[in-house]
């Protein structure tokens, strides 16, 4: 039967696949492709595992005390019945088999089938058995997690995909959530699109989405329990609706669709090398929003020129607590540096917490098990300057990697003047300790980024303590309008277009010229097209955003005249409705033909 669902959408374009659903609390479980050659020896390792489980079942029944309740011994019986029910190991193994999923990935997806029968068991008694079958299933992911092959099959994962070995579907990922280091896993993986029951548009898990440049939709609530393992999906990431077994027609029209974006993609493309300027000549820098160094390939293709925002704390994810030291965080960097051939390069140190925990703490579970109010603890610079040792390597590392190119740094969510004294004095440190060690390495400016509303309203103060700032949006109106940007229930309240988010934003680029020091945004605002007049009717020249996003952004400003659109601010500014008052004085200002921008 087809039905719909309706999220938010996150990342645009048409996906059209087939649904791998993946249990809330089992995203963790490595998900990657085996190549054709190893099959055999995943089927082995997943026997082997449920041998040990049985063993280790079996050990325990025989050892029970004797006065131990019979329901314990004929507990420790279902679930060894379950164990060696072919239903189980036998499905996991076509998964495997046919799909080449990791042992972990098939056996998850086999449960993921068999929990929905046990819900639509009439018989109470066999409808709990579902919680047995997790129990066994929970034991042999432990068994294949203590397994060392899995640690070296796991680095095959990556870069295969579903073609690679035959397979014909494009996959998309249904989750109830998806914690952002467990996004990143998926980053250069298998899936062709992602559904969530939960999320905002810019929670993190959204912004690795829409780095990926793949159709994505969070907040669809429902997602995860209504689709089914292997059924038919389209995912509509323009307008945020996920169509489940659709019909011929409707898959048609899809198609049709999907075909059409990739060509006006390929249109666009064809503007990398046209300089950024305006009608009214205004350079504009467009720069871009990596996650590791391995996107820089990325931000050049799209004709960025420079790193703007290189989210640093992805390198600390998914490491087991052992974070990256001060060589691999030099490397790294220096990697990021060299691959963008001298064009600058800024570094934000690590902003972990909130909806980033370094661990894969999905957001549900933090929000519910962990931290009461994530957004408003232990995060970012605040999380650096506790831990300052820690602090001062990321700083080593920052300013090693100089040696090599133009690097730039940048301090997230600074609300405090004592915070920048305590950076100061961090650094100066650092430099005096890499002059001892006889590092080499350049000037690096100093930035911090705006994002909390105390540091925009007293930005005069602070910008006298650093050379540039970059305006964190996603965060600003999350901390400006107290609406929490992962969390789905409120995420009609996020709202950009808000009066005093624009004030602040205006007022923060403002004051930046005024004291003569650089500006730019680097929240997904500045990637979002319906935000290109407004910013530039701002004064700002200086955009960072996703690489894909940058083609897109650059045709707009293309046909831009920004000093008619900074003529119009003001008016914008006092409306009640901003947003509808911009569309309708800004749309003047813009060129009504274009066509000869594609003569490049
Ligand atoms: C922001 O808050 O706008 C920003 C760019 O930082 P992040 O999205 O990583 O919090
Ligand atoms: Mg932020």
């Amino acid at each position: 039967m087809s039905f719909q669902v309706f999220g938010i959408p996150v990342s645009r374009g048409v996906a059209i696949g087939r649904a791998v659903l993946v249990a809330s609390g089992r995203v963790d479980v490595a998900h990657y492709f085996i190549e054709v050659g190893g099959v055999e020896a995943e089927v082995d390792r997943l026997l082997h595992a449920r041998d040990v489980v049985a063993h280790e079942l079996e050990t325990l029944q025989r050892e029970l005390p004797e006065d131990a309740p019979q329901e314990l011994w004929a507990l420790l019986d279902v679930h060894l019945m379950l164990l060696r029910d072919e239903t189980l190991t036998g499905a996991t193994k076509h998964w495997i088999i046919e799909r080449h999923y990791n042992a972990e990935w098939a056996l998850s997806a086999q449960l993921e089938v068999l929990a929905r029968q046990f819900d639509e068991m009439e018989d109470e008694y066999l409808r709990e058995r579902k919680a047995d079958l997790e129990q066994v299933v929970e034991r042999v992911l432990r068994a294949l997690s203590r397994d060392p092959a899995a640690a070296t099959s796991s680095h095959v994962a990556a870069d295969v995909t579903a073609r690679d070995f035959g397979g014909e579907d494009p996959l998309l990922l249904v989750a109830a959530d998806i914690a952002p280091a467990d996004m990143m896993q998926f980053k250069r993986s298998v899936f062709h699109g992602f559904i969530t029951d939960i999320g905002g548009k810019t929670s993190h898990t959204a912004i690795v989405a829409r780095s990926m440049d793949i159709p994505a939709v969070v907040g669809a609530r429902e997602a995860s329990r209504l689709i089914r393992q292997d059924d038919w999906v389209i995912i509509d990431g323009d307008v945020g609706a996920v169509i489940v077994n659709p019909s011929p027609i409707v898959l048609e029209e899809y198609r049709f669709r999907q075909r059409q974006s990739e060509l006006e993609r390929a249109r666009l493309a064809r503007l990398r090398h046209t300089p950024a300027v305006t009608l009214d000549s205004e350079r504009v820098e467009l720069l871009a929003n990596i996650e590791l160094p391995a996107d820089a390939p990325a931000a050049l293709m799209a004709g960025a020129t420079g790193v703007g925002l290189f989210r640093s704390e992805f390198l600390f994810m998914n490491r087991d607590g052992e974070l990256p030291g001060e060589d691999e965080q030099f490397e790294a960097y220096r990697a990021a540096v060299e691959a963008m051939k001298g064009m600058p390069v800024t570094i934000r140190t690590v902003d972990v917490g909130a909806d980033k925990p370094l661990d894969r703490m999905s957001t549900s579970e933090l929000r519910h098990e962990h931290v009461l109010n994530p957004a408003l603890g232990l995060r970012a610079i605040r999380w650096c300057l506790a831990e300052p040792s820690m602090f001062r390597q990321q700083l080593r590392a920052i300013y090693r990697a100089s040696a090599y190119g133009k690097v730039r740094l940048l301090v997230p969510m600074v609300a405090h003047l004592s915070e920048l004294r305590m950076i100061h004095e961090a650094l100066t440190r650092v430099r005096q300790q890499l002059t001892d060690s006889g590092h080499a390495f350049s000037h690096v400016e100093i930035g911090v980024m705006i994002e909390v509303p105390a540091a925009a309203m007293m930005l005069p103060l602070m910008l006298k303590h650093v050379d540039f700032i970059s305006i964190g949006t996603n965060d600003l109106i999350q901390y400006t309008l107290a609406i929490d940007r992962a969390d789905e229930a409120v995420a009609h309240l996020y709202d950009a277009w808000h009066p005093a988010v624009l004030q602040l934003i205006a007022q923060s680029i403002s004051q930046a010229h005024a004291a003569g020091k650089g500006v730019s945004v680097c929240g997904e605002m500045a990637g979002d097209v319906a935000f290109t007049d407004l910013l530039l009717a701002m004064g700002l020249r200086s955009f960072s955003m996703h690489p894909s996003q940058i083609p897109a952004v650059k045709q707009r400003l293309l046909r831009a005249d920004a000093s008619r659109l900074a003529s119009q601010l003001p008016e914008v500014l006092a409306s009640e409705d901003p947003q509808q008052t911009a569309q309708a004085l800004f749309s003047s200002a813009r060129s009504p033909t274009a066509a000869s921008l594609y003569k490049h």
